[in-house]
């Protein structure tokens, strides 16, 4: 990575403001899933060991830039303590008299925890004046480690890094850059991807860019039906984008012109409706009328799987089926047990998606998963091409 790293920086003694993703789930008033809290422990760790004094900004949902208790990160507060074992202050405002006076008062591994930068809508419209407010809580030390932020050019993303002297990249950062950059630039191979979930729409540029960069694609999920439709295959009740049969048949004329192994499903599980436990196991080209897939079926398990147990880097975004009902998620789990055995194998993996991510944790093999990336539309809009905003606004390191 040609941009700074946290590692680079000259903390001690200095206020450092650092974006992290505290967007977790609450319950109750309480943290129900402190995962991402987990993931930037060890940049948090790196700036107190090195004596920075630490202001931590964070989003938590979408209080659309009003003052909302719901979205309060006061909760974090605790669970943070317990994991850093050191008291951690908290501001009410993110900008302002307090958390100016309260970042002054920091000593040498103190943390403070800002309130939610989404109260304010200037947040999100990446207003400069407001990401120069939030810059003089620090002393021109900007760290970023919220990769699942990065594909927002928000203020305390992207606009904080130009009232700095330099913004270089957390520890998480850096590793998830490191598993999707080699992923994309210098992949071991072969290089599969396995693509699913709703829509062919939201994943069109991730099909496209890694058509040109993987060996093989894999696509399931309901996406897999417009790719199937265009075919000319019967496709029931399936969800289909029907204003996307062309691009679909154009990528599938395109894969096959270039000799690129573009498979979809041989096998599905259907049902009358998605809330119907009455499902039959069918060919493709068996759909009757009236039915719609709901998930792929071991036919297709094993089709896919063999791609798979070949691969020496896997990409996998986006559920096979409905996994969240029982009787469409054995295709998902499949793919998710395929995928830790190539890893144990040697294969490098990366998943990224909340639902894929779901999917691995259910299937028991999230410890055997490579890289399991905390942003899902920020790993896909890399695996894009995209260049992320929060990464750009970076400072390249010195001669580069
Ligand atoms: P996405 O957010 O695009 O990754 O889509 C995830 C959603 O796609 C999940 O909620 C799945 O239930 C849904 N999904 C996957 N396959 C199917 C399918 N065959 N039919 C309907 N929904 C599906």
């Amino acid at each position: 990575m040609n941009k700074l790293s946290i590692r680079d920086l000259a903390l001690s003694g200095k206020r450092v403001f650092i974006r992290v993703d505290f967007n977790v789930p609450l319950e109750n008033g309480t943290v129900s899933d402190d995962t991402r809290i987990r993931e930037t422990l060890p940049t948090l760790r790196l700036a107190i060991e090195r004596g920075a004094r630490l202001v931590l900004a964070s989003h938590l949902g979408r209080p659309k830039g009003k003052v909302d208790p719901k979205y309060s990160l006061q909760p974090v507060v605790t669970r943070l303590r317990e994991f850093l074992g050191r008291q951690v202050d908290f501001a009410s405002d993110c900008v302002g008299l307090d958390a100016e006076a309260k970042s002054n008062l920091l000593k040498n591994g103190e943390v403070l925890l800002l309130e939610n930068v989404r109260f304010h809508p200037e947040e999100e419209k990446n207003d400069a004046d407001f990401s120069k407010r939030l810059s003089m809580l620090c002393d021109q030390l900007f760290v970023c480690d919220a990769f699942g932020s990065a594909h927002r050019a928000h203020a305390s993303v992207v606009g904080i890094a130009k009232y700095v002297k330099q913004a270089a990249a957390g520890l998480l950062m850096e590793k998830e850059l490191a598993y999707l950059g080699k992923a994309i630039s210098n992949p071991e191979r072969p290089f599969v991807a396995v693509l699913g979930g709703a829509k062919v729409s939201d994943k069109i540029e991730v099909v496209q860019n890694l058509m040109k960069l993987a060996d093989a694609m894999l696509i399931g999920g309901a996406m897999a039906y417009t790719f199937l439709k265009s075919q000319g295959k019967p496709v029931g009740k399936s969800l289909v984008e029907d204003d996307k049969l062309e691009l679909a048949k154009g990528l599938l004329e395109q894969a096959r012109s270039r000799n690129f192994r573009l498979l979809l499903p041989v096998d599905q599980v259907i049902a009358e409706s998605p809330e119907s436990t009455a499902t039959k196991t069918v060919d493709i080209a068996a759909m009757p009328d009236g039915w719609m897939g709901l998930d792929v079926g071991p036919k297709t398990v094993e089709f896919f799987g063999k791609e798979i147990a070949k691969a020496r880097t896997i990409v996998w975004n986006g559920p096979l089926g409905m996994f969240e009902k029982r009787a469409f998620a054995s295709g998902t789990l499949g793919i998710a047990r395929s995928v830790a055995a190539a890893t144990k194998s040697g294969a490098t993996s990366i998943i990224g998606g909340g639902d894929s991510v779901a999917a691995v944790e259910q299937a028991g093999v999230a410890y055997q998963i490579s890289h399991i990336s905390t942003g899902g539309g920020a790993s896909l809009e890399f695996l894009a091409g995209e260049i992320l905003p929060g990464v750009e606004a970076l400072t390249d390191k010195p001669g580069k």
